[in-house]
């Protein structure tokens, strides 16, 4: 599952390469992944040009001058794959990414009028890409049901503080990863983060200080900024928009680290199971509150 950071790293490889293109023809193989009706796909995906990518928490959503919006969600194995004067890919890290395609991944061919095509490969099935109209994208049962995004300007240390207090009694890491109380942490960033805030996983949110709180916010924050820097953090290697893979894990303070030292306190960093996830801590700089 690709993490905030590799998302946005998908969003700017792809902005770079398809705004502007005006879309031709649309072939996928399976109403899952493409769950659209031919006739709004005729009059609103074909024939209308791409005006940006956005991003909501892990998901991509490309906008089209027709005021639809394509809204793409990669899950477990998916990945997106430019081939025109230049190749990008990005996701799920298989050799579709550099093979010739389509290939038997291959759920939707998005052509252009310039003959280039955006492939979408997902060997699973889970993901999907969804046509709707731009001004419905926020009624849309998933994205609806988002927190604010985990780099938005909107999300001041007072809106993070209000938002975690919701969930007073569950852990704190179980709450950042709620997805409804906060867009894009996942099982990395959720333990770099309590990690360099020095906060145990399993702390009741009611527990924590609000200076605590805010340590966390700025922490995180500083942690998803550095991984997008890096081009996109790599839960075994997501690849960058130029093919790189990204380079975060080997810059992991905590995350896959069990067995070794802490980096601030020499104490063996252990791996113990939090809100249902293998979770890496120092229980000796995260202490339960
Ligand atoms: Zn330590």
């Amino acid at each position: 599952m690709p993490e905030l950071p590799e998302v946005e790293t998908i969003r700017r490889g792809l902005e770079e390469l398809i705004v502007g293109r005006e879309l031709q023809a649309a072939e996928d193989d399976n109403p899952h992944t493409f769950p659209n009706d031919k006739q709004q796909v005729q009059n609103f995906l074909l024939g209308s040009r791409i005006i940006n990518v956005e991003r909501r928490g892990k998901a991509l959503l490309i906008n089209l001058s027709s005021n639809y919006s394509l809204l793409i969600h990669l899950r477990m194995t998916g990945q997106l794959v430019y081939i025109g004067l230049q190749r990008f890919g990005a996701g799920h890290p298989t050799k579709s990414l550099i093979n010739a395609l389509p290939d038997k991944s291959t759920r939707v061919i998005l052509t252009f009028k310039d003959s280039s095509k955006l492939f979408f490969n997902d060997q699973r099935k889970f993901g999907y890409m969804k046509l709707l109209a731009t001004n419905l994208v926020e009624e849309d049962s998933f994205i609806k049901k988002l927190g604010p995004d985990a780099l938005s300007k909107e999300l001041t240390a007072g809106i993070f503080i209000k938002r975690l207090k919701k969930r007073k009694g569950s852990s704190i890491k179980a709450t950042i990863l709620d997805q409804t109380i906060l867009a894009g942490i996942g099982n990395i960033y959720a333990d770099e983060g309590l990690w360099a805030s020095g906060i145990h996983p399993s702390t009741p949110v009611g527990h924590l200080t609000d200076d605590k709180v805010v340590k966390l916010h700025v922490e995180i924050v500083r942690i998803l900024k550095l991984s997008i820097k890096l081009g996109g953090s790599t839960d075994r290697n997501y690849i960058d928009a130029g093919g790189r893979e990204g380079s975060y894990l080997e810059f992991a303070k905590v995350f896959r680290r069990e067995g070794q030292q802490c980096l601030v306190c020499d104490n063996e960093i252990v791996k113990i199971r939090v809100a249902g996830r293998g979770t890496h801590v120092c229980t000796r700089c995260q202490t339960i509150e």
